[in-house]
């Protein structure tokens, strides 16, 4: 009796232990309570393509990982179950499923190939030829390559017909062509000359050469079967991407029910530099970038750059203040280039939002120009030529008498 109590009692404690250890669906996919659904979908398509057991063979912590990403999108994306989890958790959840004559998970690879397409929707499948790629160039600021950002664009893209889901009917009845019967196609018989015939095959141009007519036409997209709509694609700038990185989301450009949607292709190009809408003065906007390094040319006054004694506050891409100088005494060459360990782009790395990763930076060159006085007042120039006589007069150099080059002109041989 004893020993069953305290068995009883290990079993709760295991349970309550699995219970605790079920994480929050919203961790999960990275994102917080008031998460969109765009958000949501987002997460979703980052997280399934990257722990998908084709891009992991063997390693099993990401199947793991793309059967709870699953998961948890499953429930996040459908209002239901997603305000059962929001108030009465993974319990709640349970009971609801036991409700719903049990049920449990769906196959994480089915809601994957739902979400990316070649299955799931009505008429499509594997079988189908693939619709083209669509390609948009997209212009980045330096600054959003640096800091990351989340940008949007919009277009207009080809979609099946939801109000007759891609029949072109408005009763969903679609009856064979009578005219080619229902082959699509026609043979015309020609004559060239008596007794002598041409066979052709021509699409039907009654049906269009679809072997298929519609009585009464979808008003919505008028038999057409696929509308356009304007559609908004959310584009996800992490820190660091290289410029001319192509973004890809498949199966994502024009639908149709004859194709599988082929990808849409974004392109991130770099914005030309410019200083409108930099409230905070930054600099970055004339950084110059080549993969994860940045340069930057300095200006100096022949004074700064022979005297030292000089700052220069640079503001960086995220604001933070690059300190410039020398100290009195110390000469900068013009020409100069000044490494700056750390101070270049953010190196891109799969997991740069996650708080786990630490960004690592390239470096910044720094190129000091030196700028001569072109014009002196002549009492300036006057007092200058006298202090340069005195101490070329002590300690002079003779640059070309240095050189070992020849004093005359070399006497040449006449021909
Ligand atoms: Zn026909
Ligand atoms: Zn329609």
């Amino acid at each position: 009796m004893l020993l069953n109590g305290l068995a009883w009692g290990i079993l709760l404690l295991t349970l309550v232990q699995l219970a605790a250890c079920a994480e929050d669906y919203y961790k999960i996919l990275g994102v917080d309570k008031q998460a969109t659904d765009r958000q949501l979908k987002s997460a979703y398509r980052q997280l399934s393509k990257k722990f998908h057991p084709d891009k992991n063979p063997g390693d099993d912590t990401a199947h793991d990982k793309f059967v709870e990403v699953s998961e948890a999108y499953e429930v996040l994306s459908d209002p239901e179950t997603r305000a059962i989890y929001d108030r009465y958790g993974h319990d709640g959840l349970e009971s609801h499923r036991n409700g719903h004559g049990g049920g449990g998970h769906h196959d994480p690879f089915d809601m994957f190939s739902r979400f990316f397409g070649g299955g799931g929707r009505s008429g499509r499948s594997p079988g189908k030829p693939r619709g083209h790629n669509k390609e948009f160039q997209i212009q980045i600021s330096l600054h959003d390559f640096y800091n990351g950002a989340d940008t949007q664009f919009e277009w207009d893209r080809q979609q099946i017909c939801d109000h007759c889901d891609g029949s072109g009917s408005a009763d969903g009845k679609v009856e064979r062509c009578n005219v080619c019967g229902g082959q699509g196609m026609r043979v015309i018989k020609h004559q060239l000359a008596p007794g002598m015939f041409q066979q052709m095959t021509r699409p039907c141009d009654a049906c269009g050469g679809r072997g298929e007519t519609i009585k009464h036409k979808c008003p919505h997209c008028h038999g057409r079967r696929v509308v356009r709509k304007t559609t908004l694609v959310d584009v996800k700038i992490e820190r660091g991407v290289a410029r001319g990185e192509r973004l890809v989301y498949e199966n994502e450009a024009d639908e149709s029910p004859d194709w599988v949607a082929g990808d849409l292709v974004v392109h991130l190009a770099e914005k030309p530099p410019s200083m409108a809408n930099n409230e905070k003065r930054q600099d970055g906007a004339f950084f110059r970038r080549k993969g994860d390094d940045l340069y930057w040319t300095e200006v100096l006054s022949l004074r700064e750059a022979w005297m030292g004694d000089w700052t220069r506050n640079l503001t960086h891409l995220d604001d933070h203040v690059v300190r410039l100088g020398r100290r009195r005494g110390e000469v900068v060459q013009p020409g100069l280039v000044e490494t700056l360990p750390g101070e270049g782009m953010p190196k891109w790395h799969e997991d740069g939002d996650s708080v786990y990763h630490k960004h690592e930076f390239g470096n910044l060159y720094v190129t000091y120009e030196v700028i001569l006085p072109d014009q002196m007042e002549g009492s300036m120039q006057n007092e200058f030529w006298g202090l340069w006589e005195k101490w070329r007069a002590k300690k002079g150099v003779d640059l070309h008498k240095d050189s070992g080059r020849p004093n005359s002109p070399p006497v040449r041989d006449e021909l």
